[in-house]
């Protein structure tokens, strides 16, 4: 995870890389720092904590420069302290560094470079890279074989190939003050070209306002960066022409305006951006969806006999959605997998198997490795992502975007409902080139386009979830239970209660209850009903019942004119009625306006909250 960001060029960096640290705070924000090399000195400024206090120390001891680095932390080895935050020396100093991923075997390495006397001031991982580089350059400039900026390339490249593991690295080298190096496996970086300037980030949201040309640097690629250049090289390939490509990112799509939270803010965005999914992705002639990405034929297309769906998080549970959606409308088996297993195992699977890969970031680790994994066994392998220029986005066969336009609260809201809406287009897709007649075909078509309306009305549920949310606050356990299509929204429930409002929540199917679960339930542990009316609605209420008969709250989310459920359930949250299919994009919404009210009453802080992270960059 962390966020990365450097600048070089005309203009004084110290307020270039705070702004930076801000746009990338949802990426890790353990702790932030930021280095500037200026007269042939390297100044450091860190502490733990946020960017905010981070903004707050250099007001008061101010860097002077137009070259620097920066970073917010998502820490993997070493505690959260002023001294484990990044940037980090190597040497005596003479180099300054900044990490993103994870060093495997950094342990050997510090034993090797403590036995040559170099001292460490840190308990991080990243430390050893740092100290490796100062080495490899002492040892190179004694050589006297290499000088200027070659001397660097050759450091960092004799650097890298000791490392196990991944990074994403922007450098320092105090002796070296007209250049930026940066350097990447496993980590995103993206280059921004200015006028007469050059920026690097893990992501391109801080370059917004600064640039639209931006450069995606690839795997085992280190470039260059002067104010008035950029060179890259790969390393087996040597020079890389730089590919430019134009973002077109609104930097006002990151702006909070009038809500509280990100988390609220993204809630309230979905009537638009499930109705972005599906801009443009329906033929109505033909009762069918079209997406432009996918790279496949039509022949290729209709061989596939299996799809995978693999994915993390909240993905995962879209990814749910996605099998039952794909196996009623295309028939055709579909497994959801783990990314951060299947990375790992080796299940069978035919020749004409399909990956879809899916991620709101592009960029995570263990969802990435699947995906590659599977490429390498000959696999058609698609992205369902958010950010365009990612690296699963850019590796994959094909793809298809969400168009949800940036995600910054921490619990994925407004990418899950898109996730969902594209899954469903895909459903229709496959489903028009088998089975699924021309009338079913049209009838799911009118039937999504009724569905960012709907999602509006669900959205009124907002008081009730508040008043909801007043009552059970203080719980310490939830049970979340749903059948069907309303399993994975269960899950999903549960997981956004858990990640920010730190409540112990169980997602269920409503009739696994009895297997176990219903152990947990007494008169302290509410269970949220997802029980919109569908073909077996009398079984899930039997499943209440049972929870009622132990006395457990009840809290259902139930469609609107379901007067039977307001007799059995403590409180009931109303939203619109759809066909059972679509049930996930409207009963998500309560769910996580509940989470988001519960952990507001914590106290909780919704947008960052404790130990995550947005992009989960790391194994
Ligand atoms: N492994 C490094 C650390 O713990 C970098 C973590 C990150 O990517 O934020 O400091």
């Amino acid at each position: 995870m962390c966020g990365i960001i450097g600048y070089i060029g005309h203009q004084q960096v110290q307020n270039i890389l705070i702004d930076g640290l801000h746009r990338l705070e949802y990426r890790g924000y353990d702790s932030a720092g930021i280095a500037v090399l200026e007269g042939g000195e390297i100044g450091l400024r860190k502490k733990a904590g946020r960017v905010q206090e981070l903004g707050q120390l250099v007001s008061e001891q101010p860097l002077q420069g137009s070259m620097g680095i920066g970073h917010t932390r998502w820490a993997t080895h070493g505690e959260v302290n002023d001294a484990n935050s990044h940037p980090h020396l190597g040497g005596d100093g003479e180099v300054c560094l900044v990490h993103n991923g994870v060093i495997e075997n950094y342990s050997k390495l510090r034993k090797a470079l403590q036995a040559k006397g170099y001292e460490f001031h840190t308990a991080t991982d990243s430390e050893v890279i740092a100290h490796l580089l100062a080495f490899e350059v002492k040892r190179l400039k004694e050589d006297g074989d290499s000088e200027g900026q070659a001397l660097y390339v050759n450091a960092i490249q004799s650097t890298l190939v000791q490392l196990k593991g991944t990074y994403g690295l922007a450098v320092l080298f105090e002796d070296c003050p007209d250049k930026l190096f940066v350097a990447r496996v496993g980590s995103p970086l993206v280059i921004g070209i200015g006028e007469n300037e050059h920026f690097v980030a893990s992501d391109a949201s801080p370059l917004a306002g600064h640039t639209d040309e931006v450069v995606y640097l690839s795997d085992n690629e280190i470039a260059i960066l002067s104010a008035g250049d950029l060179q890259i090289i790969h390393r087996d390939a040597g020079a890389v022409n730089p590919k430019i490509e134009v973002l077109d990112q609104q930097a006002a799509d990151s702006e909070l305006g009038d809500f509280p939270h990100y988390m609220l803010k993204e809630i309230f965005e979905q009537p638009q951006t499930i109705e972005n999914a599906m801009r443009g992705r329906f033929n109505d002639d033909e009762a069918t969806a079209v997406f432009g990405g996918l790279n496949l034929t039509a022949q290729q297309l209709r061989r596939i006999d299996r799809v995978v769906l693999t994915a993390c998080g909240t993905s995962w549970h879209a990814g749910l959605v996605g099998e039952y959606l794909l196996e009623e409308f295309a028939r055709i088996p579909t497994e959801v997998e783990y990314a951060s297993e299947l990375r790992y195992r080796n299940p069978p699977m035919s020749e004409n198997t399909m990956i879809f890969a899916i991620t709101q970031s592009g960029e995570t680790a263990d969802t990435l490795a699947a995906m590659r994994e599977c490429k390498r066994k000959g696999h058609p392998t698609l992205a369902i992502c958010n950010t365009v220029g990612s690296t699963i986005a850019r590796e994959a066969d094909g793809g298809i975007y969400l168009h949800a336009g940036p995600e910054i609260g921490v619990a994925s809201t407004k990418a899950f409902t898109s996730q969902v809406t594209v899954l469903t287009l895909l459903a229709l897709f496959f489903g028009r080139m088998r089975h699924l007649s021309y009338p079913a075909g049209s009838r799911i078509i009118s039937h999504l386009r009724e569905i960012p309306e709907l999602v509006e009305q669900a959205l009124k549920c907002n008081e009730m979830c508040k008043y909801v949310a007043d009552k059970y606050y203080n719980s310490n356990n939830f049970l979340y239970l749903g059948r069907l299509y309303n399993f994975p929204v269960a899950l999903e429930g549960a997981l956004k209660l858990k990640e920010i409002s730190y409540i112990h929540a169980e997602g269920y199917p409503a009739a696994e209850m009895k297997h176990g679960p219903i152990a947990l339930v007494d008169e302290q542990t509410p269970s949220v009903f997802v029980v919109p009316r569908c073909g077996i609605y009398p079984k899930v209420i039997s499943n209440l019942e049972e929870v009622k008969a132990r006395k457990g709250p009840v809290i259902a989310i139930a469609c609107q004119g379901d007067d039977k459920i307001a007799e059995l359930a403590d409180d009931v949250i109303f939203v619109p009625d759809v066909e059972e299919y679509l049930q996930p994009l409207i009963a998500s919404i309560p769910l996580q306006l509940l989470s988001y009210h519960i952990a507001v009453l914590r106290g909780c802080n919704v947008d960052r909250p404790r130990n995550l992270a947005k992009s989960v960059t790391v194994e």
